[in-house]
């Protein structure tokens, strides 16, 4: 006996009858816009409404570049609650990136933030483009722009009824989507089922995830793009919590007064917008005594930031760990009762731990010979997880199926795929079951939760014809916890003196990447080591300057 299919439609509908005067604020570029969760459901009604007049229907694919706010809330509901799936893109991402991604996913219609239309300018004639119908800049008028047809988001939902007559979605029909960075080639496409998310949701208000609830004011700052925002939207939602959209760019003093005047109780983000709001904290006076908990993750949270926002803030750090493939978060250094009823220092030790499985999903750590590692808080093994949230397949890639899913962890790879996915991360497990992430098998860079390929800065740098070697590889940076640096062998007899080929290095890598993918520091070596089977070897290389301070010259916002 089973009752109706697990879809995220329910979420909306009851917000809106149990919530209607709770509230959605967001962040404008020069004010604050705030409505309720009954004006939001009308609004998403119209959305569904224009989206079917622009012939988007079930199955279609939809896709956004866009930051926190409210109109791209309403892409949330409106898109997958009618039938078609949400693709969110990363407009950090190369140019490249997005061609590929926009063209490999074949969206039918693009909504876009007015001052990140740029991109999409530079490809929409490229053959990648050819599905796409339709722009929709978020905004309530048009700016100059070469897009076409394209029309503002206002006017885009103004003709249209303020009711929808939804459709029962099965829950397996594809509701979300989004990319995640290849480790050796190009972006991996990860589709979410309506189940997929229902079920995360659903695991995201239980107290041993988040425990979200509607005396909550949740503000996500995770970007809606990446990895569905952890879902903070449909679970806000869910809870009928009001929520806090920060807009464009917010800076340090943004997110005070948000959390001042909105009364913010739970938030969530990487390391970095933490390590500044610390330090701005310190210069500024601020009442952050509405918030209760920050969810961090991402990337390594330093031990230092929970201690701090904990003895100097009274703020309590979730330390998260996710991947795009899991919907989101996937362990949460979440405290039982016995360890936090413990010591100061033993509660910090288990904090600063990427944390335990959360409800809902299995995970297995299996060592070099095949074997489950034992929970001794030591022994390294490769991180494999499963469960109902989690990806069993990636999209049209069936090689990344073949190398990342598997029936049997530990077993041979590069077969059928399987229910399991091993998620390329190198941890320990200690007693408690908390697991401690140690490294990755593969070279990509984290700088700031965001991902940065070693591989692409190498092509680009041997590119240059005085450079007979280069790599690159991720150190430990405080701001970002990792940054790249550069390490390259100049051909023989090249005479170029050193500071111009840095330079021309640089100018090379910022024609096709994002400013924030270049190394801020690239130094010039005799000879780069080598593994035995004549690979760059990056292990050696990052050991030996896990203590070097790069300097990096990335402003705060970028
Ligand atoms: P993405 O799919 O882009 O969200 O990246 C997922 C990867 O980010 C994981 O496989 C980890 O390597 C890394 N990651 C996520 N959370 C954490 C964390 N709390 N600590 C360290 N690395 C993390």
């Amino acid at each position: 006996m089973v009752g109706t299919d697990q879809r995220i439609r329910p979420f909306l509908w009851r917000a809106e009858r149990l919530y209607p005067d709770v509230e959605i604020v967001s962040r404008t570029d020069d004010a604050v816009h705030r409505y309720d969760y009954g004006t939001y459901g009308n609004r998403v009604a119209r959305l569904a409404n224009a989206l079917a007049a622009a012939d988007i229907g079930p199955g279609d694919r939809v896709a956004s570049l866009c930051w926190n706010h409210h109109r791209h809330f309403e892409t949330y509901f409106g898109v997958p609650c009618m039938g078609a799936q949400l693709h969110t893109i990363n407009p950090n991402l190369p140019k490249s990136h997005v061609e590929y991604i926009v063209g490999d996913a074949e969206d039918d219609l693009l909504f876009v933030d007015p001052h990140e239309r740029e991109t999409l300018e530079a490809l929409a004639d490229s053959e990648a483009f050819e599905s796409v119908q339709q722009y929709v800049v978020m905004g309530d008028e048009v700016p100059e722009t070469s897009l076409d047809p394209v029309v503002d988001y206002e006017s885009f939902l103004a003709d249209h009824e303020p009711s929808y007559d939804w459709p029962d979605v099965d829950e397996d029909q594809p509701a979300g989507m989004c990319y995640t960075s290849g480790t050796t080639g190009k972006p991996k496409g990860v589709e979410y089922t309506q189940q997929m998310i229902w079920s995360y949701t659903m695991s995201t208000l239980t107290p041993q995830m988040l425990g979200i609830t509607d005396a909550d004011v949740v503000m996500p700052l995770v970007p809606m793009f990446h990895s569905t925002g952890w879902g903070f939207s449909w679970a806000a939602t869910a809870a009928g919590a009001k929520q806090v959209y920060p807009g464009p760019s917010p800076d340090s003093a943004d997110l005070t007064r948000l959390i001042e005047e909105e009364g913010v109780t739970l938030t969530a983000g990487v390391p970095t917008i933490w390590i500044d709001l610390l330090e701005y904290l310190e210069t500024h006076d601020a009442d952050i005594s509405s918030l209760e908990q920050i969810v961090a993750g991402g990337a390594p949270v330093p031990e230092s930031l929970i201690r701090r926002l904990d003895e100097e803030h009274g703020v309590e750090v979730l330390h998260a760990w996710g991947m795009t493939e899991l919907t989101a978060i996937g362990t949460v250094a979440h405290l039982p009762p016995d360890i936090a009823a413990a010591d100061a220092e033993t509660r910090y030790t288990k904090r600063q731990k990427q944390g335990r499985i959360v409800p809902g999903l299995e995970f297995q750590v299996v060592g070099e010979d095949g074997d489950e590692v034992p929970w001794d808080d030591a022994t390294v093994g490769e991180l494999y997880v499963r469960g109902p949230s989690v990806t069993t397949e990636y999209y049209r890639c069936p090689e990344a199926n073949a190398e990342d899913l598997t029936a049997d962890p530990g077993g041979d790879r590069g077969g059928e795929g399987g229910e399991w996915l091993a998620t390329g991360d190198l941890v320990t497990v200690d007693a408690e079951g908390y697991v401690t992430l140690v490294d990755r098998d593969n070279d990509i860079i984290n700088s700031g939760g965001e991902w940065i390929s070693s591989v692409e800065l190498e092509n680009a740098m041997m590119g240059h014809d005085t450079v007979s070697e280069a790599t690159v590889v991720g150190v430990p940076h405080d701001r970002y916890q990792e940054r790249p640096l550069g390490f390259v062998v100049t051909a023989e007899g090249a005479t170029i003196d050193p500071d111009v080929l840095r330079e021309e290095l640089r100018e090379r890598i910022r024609a096709d990447y994002p400013k924030w993918w270049t190394p801020d520091e690239i130094r010039f070596v005799d000879e780069i080591p080598r593994t035995a089977t004549g690979k760059f070897d990056k292990i050696t290389l990052r050991d030996a300057y896990r203590d070097h301070d790069v300097e990096t010259n990335l402003e705060p916002e970028e």
